[in-house]
């Protein structure tokens, strides 16, 4: 017969950090994978924009370079 308590105890605290770090790790790569695009010279938003800039017209040559500039 098992002891439903100490199973309990010890099984709670493991399920509640691999799923915070499912959840921390699922954040992560969602957030890497849509990035955050923005204008090298405004700082413009340029999530759906494409490669030219609509606030000052900059135009990036790929949008590697506005994925690149933002992370720094
Ligand atoms: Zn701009």
């Amino acid at each position: 017969m098992p002891s439903w308590p100490i199973i309990l105890a010890w099984g709670l605290p493991w399920t509640l950090a691999s799923l915070a770090a499912i959840w921390l790790l699922s954040a992560l790569f969602r957030d890497r994978s849509r990035g955050r695009l923005r204008c090298p010279r405004c700082w413009y938003d340029m999530a759906g924009a494409g490669l030219t800039c609509p606030e000052c017209g900059k135009q990036a040559r790929s949008e590697r370079a506005l994925r690149r500039i933002a992370q720094e």
